[in-house]
């Protein structure tokens, strides 16, 4: 019998591998951090549409109760 694996072997099975962020695919080494150029262009046209830009809901509220008080927030006038 051998003892020579009784640290263990550092053999961890949990490899952290990089997904892409698009599709959650292994991802690639030459298009990371995505997988493929595909998710590269898919990635970039969110950036240029800004859908990642967080929409600003003002309807935010729960549902049903829009008890909201009187607009105190006036827009600006247009004074020209
Ligand atoms: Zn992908």
């Amino acid at each position: 019998m051998t003892t020579a694996e009784k640290d263990g072997g550092q053999r961890e099975p949990r490899r952290s591998v990089a997904r892409c962020p698009i599709c959650n695919q292994p991802r690639s080494e030459e298009y990371r951090p995505f997988c493929s150029k595909r998710c590269a262009d898919v990635d970039l046209g969110r950036w240029l549409n800004g859908s990642y830009a967080i929409p600003v809901t003002e309807d935010d509220d729960e549902d049903g109760e829009e008890d909201l008080p009187a607009s105190e927030k006036k827009p600006d006038d247009g004074v020209s």
